[in-house]
């Protein structure tokens, strides 16, 4: 099983960073906030854990 990608909808501002830094499209914005919708491609790289101003977002490992 892959990386588990969390995204908090309390802390999201919808600024998109996430999705502009993920290397393997992980995430979309859909109405003003971040969704997971490929979490099965991601590699764990935690770049968007480190983009992410408002720390909505949380990668668990396997
Ligand atoms: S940890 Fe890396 S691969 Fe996984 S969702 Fe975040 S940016 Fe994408």
């Amino acid at each position: 099983m892959g990386y588990r990608v969390l995204v908090d909808l309390d802390k999201c501002v919808g600024d998109g960073d996430c999705a502009d830094v993920c290397p393997v499209g992980v995430f979309v914005l859909q109405d003003d906030h971040a969704v997971a919708v490929h979490p099965e491609e991601c590699l764990g790289c935690e770049s968007c854990v480190e983009v992410c101003e408002s720390g909505a977002i949380v990668i668990e490992e396997p």
